[in-house]
Order: structure tokens, then sequence, then C-alpha cells
């Protein structure tokens, strides 16, 4: 048994990858993005793309007290950061699909 096979690593869960799905489902649904591609490698690659500018926030999935929970003041603004970097995600893969 490897220690990759020993310890479950897929207990990883970066927090800001819900986050961002989430903000990239409600943002692809908006009438000014009906024109963008939705196909999964462009969806695939916006959310990589959004990812890597933003600082992620792993804990365990077996942890009940989530990281985030500490954050909560600055929600608003977290919120509207994210809005943000998912907004230019879009326009950048739709300006250049690589599909
Ligand atoms: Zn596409």
């Amino acid at each position: 048994m490897t220690f990759k096979d020993e310890y479950d690593f897929d207990l990883l869960e970066n927090q800001i990858e819900n986050i961002v799905i989430k903000e990239l489902e409600k943002q692809l649904a908006l009438s000014e993005n009906k024109n963008v591609c939705k196909c999964r490698d462009c969806v695939i690659d916006m959310a990589a793309l959004a990812l890597n500018h933003l600082k992620p926030a792993y804990r365990s999935s077996l942890s009940m007290k989530g990281y985030l929970y500490k954050q909560n003041l600055h929600a608003g603004n977290r919120d509207q950061a994210y809005a943000k970097v998912v907004k230019n995600t879009i326009q950048k893969i739709a300006e250049n699909p690589s599909h």
C-alpha cells in the first residue's frame, strides 16, 4: 500500500471550488452570457482559470468546522471578489475557447 492509498487524500476539499462552481452556474445563466460556449471543455477551463486566481481554502471533508465559517464577517466582500474573478474568467475563455 502506498502512502497515497493509506491516507485518503480525496478527503481534501477546496471550499473555494464549490463557491466558484455555484458562481459560474449563476453567471452562465445570465442573458448577457447567452452566446458564451458552455461545452464541457470551456466550462472546466473557466473553473480552472478562476481557481488559479483565488487563494484556496482546503479543509478535510471529515471536519465539521469549515474554514469559511470564520470568515463570515467578510462574506459580502468575499462573494463580490469571487463574482468579479468568475466574470473576468468567462470573458477570457469566451474570447479564447480551447475547443
Ligand atoms: Zn466550448
